[in-house]
């Protein structure tokens, strides 16, 4: 049976290590230490008496207890959007801890991106709540300056993970409490956390999609998601196919010809294909015109810089690209070089794939064509339905929100997602503000009504 203790100095709660019991360490509570529930293998959860809570505690006056339980906020996910949503609970004094499968912040970030990649859109519409990019930072922020902005933002806002925490199942108990099961990666121990409130953070992105093609798994060859893929260095001298023609597609088949790749791309569906420029004035004029005109003059621009791409195997969409992304989340491929080397035929173009025959490629229009290796840029899915229970509908067989934006964040029974509006950094900030001025609402409300 877990003892709960309290550390006076920091207001944190510890639960002693008998049973087996998940200990939370100083590194596990954010908003300046309070308290929080968790327990061990044998799922017994530590009942905290409001007794303890007052000693202890040190999150000012939102730090409530109820019926035994600790009312606080869990994220899961510790990329930009559990950090993000942090820092806004921290602010109000919100007791909240962010659980995180992986050893750092950021993980896509820092483990699962390609070497050469920046933010695709300019750095005003990437911040975080609460902090703006160095002004030093250029326009366009490459990855390492981006990892290094939210190293900073952690320090910042006084956010420490629990890491090696990934979560396998979340269920609600009908009244006010998300019980949270996660397999501790060190000890591989069943930890169990409960607390009044649940933010979903675990991103859009959070599986690479490889999807079914026949005789895949045959195939002699080197395969590799785009999130396995660092740089193209030792796939010089090889023939190497690309799948997918998203923004990641396209800068990889960029990156592995300039490393003396052969590289080809597999190109399935219309695309926008816009310059960074572009879609940076899009966005500006996006608050002085409507989006039908902004798309348009988009388009004629498009147009006016790289001409009919259709005789190079690439088809536009008739919609304009600020719609799609709307309606669909598809963005426009922001060009980094890509569209010359086609142009020069130093990157082939290839629709879909049909079948694999050991190396041999069939493709849709009949021809093969023999690969080393094939990069599947073919996207990323969310898990949340692996282990979200009780979710009342917020989310669809996909994991992706019911409702579309901007009704997409608020559950029932205090469930929220953060990330999932298919908006990027910018949605990100925006529904990290939205969830801690509803839960810091909540917690008010209930705090005038106990009085
Ligand atoms: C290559 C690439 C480039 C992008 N560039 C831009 C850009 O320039 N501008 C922009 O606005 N957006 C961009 N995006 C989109 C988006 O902003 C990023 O994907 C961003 O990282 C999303 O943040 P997130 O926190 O929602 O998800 P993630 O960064 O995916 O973080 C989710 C976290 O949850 C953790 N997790 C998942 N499941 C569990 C579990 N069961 N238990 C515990 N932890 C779990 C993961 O380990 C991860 O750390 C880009 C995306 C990609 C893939």
């Amino acid at each position: 049976m877990p003892i709960p203790t309290i550390d006076n100095n920091r207001g944190m709660f510890f639960y002693g290590i008998c049973g087996g019991v998940g200990c939370v360490d100083d590194a596990g509570c954010n908003s300046g230490g309070s308290g929080f529930c968790s327990s061990g293998s044998d799922g017994v959860s530590g009942g905290l008496g409001a007794t303890d809570l007052d000693d202890g505690g040190s999150g000012g006056d939102k730090v409530l207890v109820e019926s035994g339980v600790l009312l606080c906020a869990f994220q899961l996910g510790a990329g930009p959007a559990g950090i993000a949503i942090a820092a806004c609970l921290n602010l109000l004094s919100i007791p909240n801890i962010v659980l995180e499968r992986e050893d750092c912040i950021a993980s896509l970030w820092k483990k699962k991106s390609y070497d050469r990649l920046k933010l695709h859109l300019a750095k005003k519409y990437c911040t975080l709540p609460h902090m703006p990019f160095p002004s030093h930072f250029p326009a366009f922020v490459s990855k390492y300056m981006f990892i290094q902005y939210l190293d900073n933002y952690v320090a910042q806002f006084n956010i420490n993970p629990l890491y090696g925490r990934s979560v396998e199942s979340a269920s609600h108990d009908g009244g006010q409490k998300w019980k949270v099961e996660a397999r501790n990666a060190g000890s591989g121990e069943m930890e169990v956390f409960e607390g009044r409130f649940l933010v979903v953070a675990t991103g859009e992105n959070c599986e690479g999609f490889v999807p079914k093609v026949l005789g895949l798994e045959g195939y002699g060859g080197e395969l590799l998601h785009s999130s396995e893929y660092d740089n193209g260095k030792m796939y010089s001298g090889k023939d190497v196919l690309v799948v997918g023609c998203g923004n990641s597609g396209m800068e990889i088949a960029y990156d592995l010809c300039n490393c003396g790749a052969r590289a080809a791309i597999s190109v399935r569906s219309p695309v926008h294909i816009l310059t960074k420029e572009m879609v940076q004035w899009g966005m500006s004029m996006l608050k002085y015109l409507p989006l039908y005109v902004v798309d348009k003059m988009l388009q004629t621009l498009a147009n006016f810089q790289y001409g009919d791409l259709s005789h190079y195997g690439i088809q536009t969409p008739s919609k304009g690209p600020f719609h799609l992304k709307g309606t669909t989340g598809r963005s426009p491929v922001i060009d980094v070089g890509t569209v010359d080397k086609i142009k020069t035929g130093d990157i082939q173009v290839f629709p879909s794939i049909m079948s694999v025959n050991g190396d041999n490629i069939e493709f849709a229009d009949g021809k093969t064509s023999r690969f080393q290796a094939i990069v599947f840029a073919t996207g990323y899915k969310s898990n949340v339905r692996k282990w979200l229970k009780d979710d009342g509908a917020l989310f669809n067989d996909d994991g992706m929100p019911v409702k579309k934006a901007p009704d997409h964040w608020k559950g029932e029974n205090g469930l929220y997602c953060i990330g999932f509006a298919r908006a990027g950094l910018f949605g990100i900030s925006i529904d990290a503000q939205n969830i801690a001025e509803d839960i810091n609402l909540i917690l008010s409300q209930q705090k005038t009504v106990d009085q």
